[in-house]
């Protein structure tokens, strides 16, 4: 029920019992009233009936005097008296008016009878005693029958005086005790409204400041220990508890604000703190194995929820190849032309189911019911793959435009990235290998001699060690210049790197001098490949600036593991095998011997 109704109510119900102890209160009044009336007509009665009785005695002592005395003065005495009374209907009339009952008045009327009667007695009497029959009179009046009839009328008068006091005592008792009833029902009443007001007066303190009061200090107690799920009571009233209900929701709001900021941040550092720990793990990444392991492993929780997956540019083949995906996306292929992808084609992130309308890319199978992102990863101007991830479906657009800032700060540092490892491969290409011929150089050489010698020994596996030396390649130089001589040893690259199928096996030392590494060639296998290379190496023809150069002849210098000795000494076995070679007049094959091996200890 609303505070105001059971306010209206309480105001009703003071009202009415204030009206009703105001009645009770008249009903006091005239029970009093009642009583004090009663009092008075008890006075009036005894005033009335008091001289009754006194009366016939007067008339009797006056009676009695004459017969007595003779004295006519006695007769007037008594002529007076009797003529003060008046006949018994008068009387009766008189107290009848005033409310005497019809039985009081029977008994009443009964001893004025008698008194009358009396009365008779008495003038006989004193006509007996103007007789001069004085005997006679007083015989009649101070007989025992004349005293007998005195005391009737006495007795009869007392009794009448008896009932009507008994009545007139009752009326005024009960008035009494009504008046009495009232007043305590009076007094009750005005308690009862005093208390119902003190109650309606507790109730309204308590509903509209106390309860409101403490409701809110316990809002502020929580919204202070930063408990934003206590919501402060709305209180429309107009007044001080109403303004601070206002102010503390006001607050809250403040503090709810605050806190998603707060929030906000936080989420941002942790995204900006893993963007960052990635970075780091991309700069140790040797090769693009690597890199896409830190990619598949950090996507998912710098863009919590969105599927992607990272293409890599194969350049020999042009296409976008997936290197990795996460979170299972539904569309985009295994690889695909990066003329496809308007993301490669603009060198710009691509939403093509954004909220602007734009041209889907064509590496999806049809056009996609999800919303996708296409963002480029570019160095210098070239795009070198693509970041493609997949919007999942329960975010906010405010949600989607902070991850896609994360997502292109990532499609950057990726890009960094694989830049950065490309550059690094190129570089490392560039050190080891000759950029004259193209073949591996002595750096190179060092590190796969080193490889093919454990693996040689470790498994027992046979290795070929073969030298080859341009004969008076100075000649060239000098015959016909420099770049001349550079002519005579591409072309002799070329026919090294042709000698074998397998990769990385022809390598030049420096100068005039390459070497061939044959792994698990046996000495004649080694010998059958020495002999074609250095027929080939007749057959070689050279031609620089349009002119013919002199034909080519190279000494050989061949050394095998196991029959030459340890395997980490076949290059120096192989070199003095090939200075044998030049010794015994150049353009042939030395085959080392054990003298070889030792002779380079000696
Ligand atoms: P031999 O038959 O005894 O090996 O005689 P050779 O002339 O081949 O040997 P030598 O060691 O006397 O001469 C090697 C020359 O190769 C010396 C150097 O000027 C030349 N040379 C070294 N590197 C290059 C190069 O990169 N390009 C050119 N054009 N010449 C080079
Ligand atoms: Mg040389
Ligand atoms: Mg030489």
């Amino acid at each position: 029920m609303r505070l105001s109704t059971i306010t209206n109510y309480a105001y009703g119900a003071t009202v009415a019992l204030t009206l009703a102890s105001g009645a009770v209160m008249l009903m006091a009044s005239s029970a009093e009233e009642k009583e004090r009336a009663a009092v008075e007509q008890r006075a009036i009665f005894d005033q009335l009936t008091a001289t009754l009785a006194e009366d016939a005695y007067r008339q009797t002592e006056q009676a009695r005097a004459y017969v007595i005395t003779g004295d006519p003065s006695h007769i007037i005495a008594y002529q007076r008296e009797k003529a003060m009374l008046r006949s018994v209907e008068q009387r009766i009339a008189h107290l009848r008016d005033r409310g005497a009952s019809v039985s009081e008045l029977a008994a009443l009327q009964q001893g004025l009878h008698w008194a009358d009667a009396l009365t008779a007695e008495q003038e006989a009497a004193i006509s007996a005693a103007q007789r001069g029959d004085g005997e006679t009179a007083r015989t009649i009046l101070f007989g025992d029958e004349y005293g007998r009839e005195l005391d009737r009328i006495a007795a009869q008068i007392g009794k009448f005086q008896y009932m009507l006091d008994q009545r007139t005592e009752n009326i005024v008792s009960q008035a009494t005790e009504a008046a009495r009833r009232w007043r305590f029902v009076s007094e009750i009443m005005m308690g009862a409204t005093a208390l119902l007001f003190l109650c309606v007066l507790y109730f309204i303190l308590k509903q509209r400041i106390l309860r409101p009061v403490v409701r809110l200090s316990d809002v502020v107690t929580r919204l202070a220990a930063q408990d934003y799920a206590a919501v402060p009571p709305d209180f429309p009233q107009v007044d001080e508890i109403g303004d601070m209900a206002q102010a503390i929701r006001i607050f809250r709001e403040n503090g709810l604000e605050r806190q998603r900021l707060e929030q906000e941040r936080d989420a941002d550092r942790i995204t900006r703190d893993q963007l960052s720990r990635m970075t780091q793990r991309l700069q140790g990444c040797d090769c693009t194995g690597d890199l896409v392991e830190v990619v598949r492993r950090f996507a998912p929780e710098i863009a919590p929820g969105f599927a992607g997956r990272l293409y890599i540019h194969d350049a020999r083949r042009n296409m976008m190849v997936q290197a990795c995906d996460w979170l299972t996306p539904r569309e985009s292929g295994q690889e695909f032309a990066p003329t496809t992808c308007w993301a490669l084609r603009r060198g710009q992130i691509h939403k093509p189911t954004g909220e602007l309308i734009d041209i889907p890319c064509e590496h999806f199978d049809a056009a996609p019911q999800i919303r996708t992102i296409c963002i480029p990863l570019s160095a210098q101007g070239e795009s070198i793959g693509l970041l493609y991830v997949e919007e999942p479906e329960d975010r906010t657009a405010e949600q989607i435009g902070r991850t896609e800032k994360y997502l292109e700060m990532l499609a950057e540092n990726i890009g960094l990235a694989l830049a950065n490892l490309r550059l690094r491969d190129a570089l490392r290409q560039m050190a080891m290998a000759d950029p004259l011929t193209g073949l591996a150089n002595r750096r190179r050489f060092d590190a796969v001699f080193k490889e093919q010698v454990a693996h040689a020994e470790n498994s027992l596996s046979p290795l070929a060690c073969l030298m080859v030396d341009i004969d008076h390649f100075k000649r060239f130089n000098d015959a016909h210049g420099h770049d001349a001589g550079d002519a005579v040893l591409r072309a002799v690259g070329g026919v090294l790197n042709d000698a074998l199928r397998e990769k990385d096996c022809a390598f030049r030392l420096g100068g005039e001098e390459f070497v061939l590494l044959m792994p698990s060639f046996a000495q004649d296998q080694a010998i059958d490949r020495a002999l074609q290379v250095q027929q080939k190496l007749q057959a070689l023809r050279v031609h620089h600036e349009g002119e013919e150069l002199g034909p080519v002849t190279a000494s050989f210098g061949l050394a095998v593991f196991p029959e030459h000795g340890r395997a980490e000494t076949l290059v120096r076995t192989a070199d003095a095998a090939l200075l044998r070679a030049k010794n015994q007049g150049r353009d042939q094959i030395v085959i080392a011997t054990i003298r070889d091996a030792a002779s380079h200890h000696a």
